[in-house]
């Protein structure tokens, strides 16, 4: 029986889905139905499912050399750090690698206060910067934070607005951690205003300006990062979900500032920057080099916000390329998306009571975006 929690721990909400296959946008459950997937293992799959240039490197790198862990190199791990610091932070700018986004934040928040000798963490209302403890601290949501109390001392939160930012932030503030997108509370963009405080600040006080884009990065909204679209550069840059193709690696990306604050036995993992999932990630970058997805990516995102706008029943539609929600103006969201995946095979995601998020694979053909949406139209329908 494959669908069974009989020994999985309660925390997940599953669907009563079994997938078996992916290829681009499209996934296959074990009975053999299609579904169009604009959830992609939560923006994840940016590249799409079982991309072939990334199944081939996986294969090719599997079959050489899978672990040697981190006291030796090995050329994808080298070539990938340069590569994600050549395009982004600027001259100067090293990687520390990880297994997920929420070490990658983890690794930011201790490489700030290493740097500060201490200090607070200043958060953003609505943020999501994952679950361990650190992380979990930056997220000021009360239903994830409550019951896993105590927290770690000295992270603060406060509204994600300029004048909020510049009450918050002071002398004694190692870092201010922020999503220019924020991804689980329902797609948030902050706007320059926000972002440019937020750079003020930190300068103004010696504090680290880390931009999360764990979900925002990777081409999500139409440039490789996020921040490119904005007029702030910040200090420590996080990412992990799109960068492997589907295996777990994320990266904490220091610019210049910060990038030789870690020495030796300060922080470690065993199998970040692996030879397979490395070399999976070049491959990723192969993909998303290329300019013209890119800009495809833009120009989809402003169809999709302009066609969700016409569907009834909905009412604000907020989003960067292509990580998009909408909210219903009745309510019902997690129903939607139990409907649209049962009835119209599509995989959507509630981020909420009321907000659907749509982040499907940024390869994506015209065709399957039409399919999806009209699938769409049809659930909200009366
Ligand atoms: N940061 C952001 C912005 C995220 O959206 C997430 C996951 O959704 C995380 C951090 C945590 O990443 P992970 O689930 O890989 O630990």
């Amino acid at each position: 029986m494959t669908i069974s929690d009989e020994h999985l721990t309660a925390n997940y909400a599953r669907h009563p889905v079994e997938f078996v296959r992916g290829e681009g946008a499209r996934l296959w459950d074990a009975e053999g139905h299609a579904y169009l997937d604009f959830l992609a293992g939560i923006g994840v799959a940016n590249v799409g499912h079982c991309h072939p240039a990334v199944v081939a490197a996986i294969q090719e790198q599997a079959a050489r050399l899978i672990h040697v862990g981190n006291l030796f190199y090995t050329a994808p791990m080298v070539t990938l750090a340069a590569r994600l610091a050549r395009t982004s932070l600027g001259d100067g700018t090293k990687v520390f690698f990880t297994n997920s986004g929420a070490e990658a934040v983890e690794a930011a928040i201790k490489c700030a206060r290493k740097a500060k000798q201490g200090g607070d963490v200043v958060s953003l209302h609505r943020a999501f910067h994952g679950r361990t403890y650190g992380a979990l601290s930056a997220t000021p949501q009360e239903s994830k934070q409550a019951p896993f109390a105590p927290l770690v001392p000295g992270f603060r939160a406060c509204e994600p607005t300029a004048a909020a930012i510049r009450g918050a932030v002071d002398d004694r503030t190692a870092a201010l951690i922020l999503e220019p997108v924020q991804g689980e509370s329902g797609v948030w963009v902050l706007g320059d205003e926000v972002l440019v405080a937020a750079r003020e600040a930190c300068d103004a006080h010696g504090a680290a300006l880390i931009f999360d884009e764990v979900q925002c990065g990777l081409g999500r909204t139409g440039t490789l990062w996020h921040f490119e679209q904005t007029p702030v550069v910040p200090d420590l840059l996080t990412t992990a979900k799109g960068l492997g193709g589907g295996l777990p690696i994320g990266a904490l990306i220091a610019g210049p500032a910060y990038a030789d604050v870690f020495a030796p036995g300060d922080h470690g993992s065993t199998f970040p920057g692996a030879p397979v999932i490395a070399a999976a990630a070049n491959a990723v970058l192969d993909i998303l080099g290329d300019e013209r997805l890119l800009a495809r990516v833009r120009e989809l995102g402003e169809q999709t916000r302009a066609e969700l706008a016409e569907l009834p029943g909905v009412g604000d539609v907020r989003g960067a390329g292509l990580m998009n929600a909408f909210d219903l103006t009745a309510g019902g969201a997690p129903e939607l998306v139990r409907r649209a995946l049962l009835e119209e095979r599509l995989v959507l995601n509630a981020t909420g009571p009321v907000t659907v998020r749509l982040l499907p694979p940024l390869v994506i053909t015209d065709a399957e975006l039409d399919e999806a949406l009209a699938r769409l139209r049809c659930l909200l329908s009366p």
